[in-house]
């Protein structure tokens, strides 16, 4: 069954984050400093290092994997929602390497920014709310 949200009044943000700064932290902190806790994210930017998984839909775990290498972000997507009460932040990252090449992945702690642009496009109404799921594993969006 699918889980449906409504929004019409969005409110933006553009944020540049600090250098040296971990990107999943720094974006929590920015949510909870705004009371931010329903938002689409998006950006781009550079890392001087990243900690990425990729989640295993039959072992139902998460394999994490560490970049140790400057890489570009071609793309940053996420989202903001509320898990347990606490701000949850959602991000995938699609990165070029100094070869040209692309890797992605769920961001994980340990993600260290060299720059980042950032659009906080906040939405204003209800808290989408994170439980966890168990055909998948994972805490997703239920009412
Ligand atoms: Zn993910």
């Amino acid at each position: 069954m699918q889980t449906t949200y409504h929004y019409t009044d969005t409110l933006n943000h553009l944020v540049r984050l600090p250098k040296d700064s971990d990107l999943l932290q720094t974006i929590k902190n920015v949510c909870e400093e705004k009371s931010i806790t329903s938002a689409v994210l998006s950006g781009i930017g550079a890392l001087q290092h990243a900690t990425l998984s990729y989640y295993d839909q039959h072992a139902k775990k998460y394999e994490e994997r560490f970049f140790d290498q400057h890489m570009e972000i071609i793309s940053l997507n996420g989202n903001v929602s509320l898990r347990e009460g606490e701000v949850f932040v959602h991000i995938h990252v699609g990165l070029s390497t100094e070869t040209f090449e692309m890797i992605g992945g769920h961001v994980m702690p340990d993600t260290k920014v060299f720059a980042c642009e950032l659009h906080i496009a906040e939405l204003k109404g209800e808290n989408p709310v994170r439980k966890y799921d168990d055909a998948t594993g994972l805490y997703l969006w239920e009412k």
